[in-house]
């Protein structure tokens, strides 16, 4: 008999890539039918490899191996001379390796000893279901955010159909399947908005792609987004298989030791933890209100913070060789009993540490599933993509976050500058004992464990998911 195979395309955006691999994991651990999983990793333009963490996936787990495809002959990107999104840039780089997917399907397909029976898309490389078509192979889409944004993807194609035109910052609040309350135009995401820059079409493109698919494999889990789960319109099934997260993510830079040990010094639950993702910064004069924030609250601190890049230049930050040099003066002097500035944190870790009470965050899909995986509650400072929209619904739609600066963009309009008190007072109350939002979390976390048990509720969703993928074969 044929070994069955699955081939996946992720985004080799590092928090697309980490929930992506922790599924395939899942799911050939868990179905011993499926027996090897593919991906083609297409390789971002100043990338040459991928990195030694990925690598090891193989190593650990033979039946899931990666095969780089290489770049098109033409750079499709070095033609592109207008402002473009982000969300844009990535979609016609993706596409333009269509040939390149297709060229490496066809070697795996040659294979006697193999049946690739169907491909497992980033919800960013719909594109790719061109390819998928070509082999008469079903698409499954893997949708690294959360239930609650896959039916705002929906809305804005449905949207499309019926106006055809972008979102405006004076339109009123939207009425959105997933969300019980109606949805505040201003925790939209950036590319909605864009007249020019290709970020709305993106967007429209994918939700229109969407629809030929057959499911969406989504890192949450039910008890999370009930309401989101049973209202979501699509005759599509939706798997929620999370939350997908990398426990053993070897995070060590060289201050994560000097975090640990800073972390082991303090009383337990104790501490508040500022961290805000891969690509997040500030400007000085935030910086500074933050600090006379910190100052003021008399909590016990661990803060990260980063080095913007260049303006106009889309690279993640980095971090400073002297941080006191944009903090207000003396203010490491005066904290250092009870707080401490780092660089990239090993946030996990941070969050698992019995010293951790709160973690302010900026709403990254996975900041928000660690810090509830570990039952840390969070304050919410958005910077970009869905973050706004993510915010919204820890704070409004599930009664699990405290909002800081729901509405918070970082460059352009909406970054004007948080003030000191403002972020006190949110951070106060985050830490304060009597904040019902801690037990809610504390549940929360329980459920989020319980839901990839045998017999939870993400469990059975990919023993469905498994068995539907058996089923939908030619
Ligand atoms: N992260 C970290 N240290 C940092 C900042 C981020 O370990 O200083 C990790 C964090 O644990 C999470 C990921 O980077 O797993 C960020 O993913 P998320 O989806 O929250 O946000 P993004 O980086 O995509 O904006």
């Amino acid at each position: 008999m044929k070994k069955l195979e699955l081939v996946f395309i992720p985004l080799i955006a590092p928090t697309h890539l980490t929930s992506t691999i922790q599924f395939a994991k899942l799911l050939i651990q868990h179905d011993q039918t499926i027996s090897s999983i593919t991906f083609l990793i297409i390789l971002l333009p100043n990338q040459t490899d991928i990195d030694q963490a990925t690598k090891s996936v193989s190593a650990s787990e033979p039946r899931i191996r990666f095969i780089i495809v290489p770049p098109p002959t033409t750079n499709p990107l070095s033609q592109i001379s207008s402002p473009i999104s982000v969300e844009m840039l990535a979609h016609i780089f993706i596409e333009s390796h269509k040939s390149q997917i297709e060229q490496a399907v066809t070697d795996l397909v040659s294979d006697d000893s193999r049946k690739v029976i169907g491909f497992v898309l980033d919800m960013f490389c719909t594109s790719m279901i061109d390819v998928a078509n070509k082999f008469n192979l079903p698409s499954y889409i893997m949708f690294t955010s959360n239930i609650c944004f896959l039916g705002f993807l929906l809305h804005v194609h449905t949207r499309h159909t019926q106006l055809g035109v972008e979102f405006n910052k004076s339109d009123p609040d939207s009425v959105i399947s997933t969300y019980r309350n109606p949805v505040p135009v201003d925790v939209l995401p950036n590319p909605v908005f864009e007249k020019i820059g290709g970020g709305y079409d993106a967007f429209v493109y994918h939700g229109t792609r969407f629809k030929e698919t057959k499911g969406f494999i989504v890192n949450s889990f039910v008890e999370l987004e009930p309401y989101a789960f049973n209202s979501i319109s699509t005759p599509i099934p939706v798997y929620p298989v999370g939350p997908l997260l990398d426990h053993k993510k070897v995070n060590r830079t060289n201050g994560s030791n000097e975090v640990i040990n800073w972390l082991d010094k303090q009383p337990p639950k104790s501490v508040i933890f500022l961290c805000f993702g891969s690509m997040g910064c500030f400007s000085e004069p935030q910086l500074e209100q933050m600090a006379i924030a910190l100052e003021k609250s008399n909590q016990r601190f661990l803060w990260s913070v980063r080095k913007p890049p260049p303006d106009g230049v889309h690279v993640a930050p980095t971090d400073y060789t002297n941080v006191e040099t944009v903090l207000p003066d003396g203010f490491l002097e005066r904290v250092k009993e009870r707080g401490m500035v780092c660089g990239w944190a090993p946030q996990v870790e941070v969050l698992a540490h019995g010293a951790t009470k709160g973690f302010v965050t900026h709403c990254g899909w996975n900041s928000i599933l660690e810090g509830l995986w570990h039952g840390v509650p969070m304050a919410t400072w958005p910077l970009s993509a869905e973050q706004q929209l993510n915010a919204f619904l820890l704070v409004k739609e599930l009664g699990l976050g405290v909002d800081l600066c729901m509405t918070y963009r970082s460059g352009g309009s909406g970054s004007e500058l948080v003030m000191a008190g403002q972020i006190e007072k949110a951070i106060n109350w985050l830490m304060d004992d009597e904040n019902p939002v801690r037990n809610r979390v504390k549940e929360i976390s329980e459920k989020s464990r319980k839901a990839l048990k045998n017999g939870g509720s993400s469990f059975i969703a990919l023993q469905k998911l498994a068995e539907d993928m058996l089923q939908n074969i030619d």
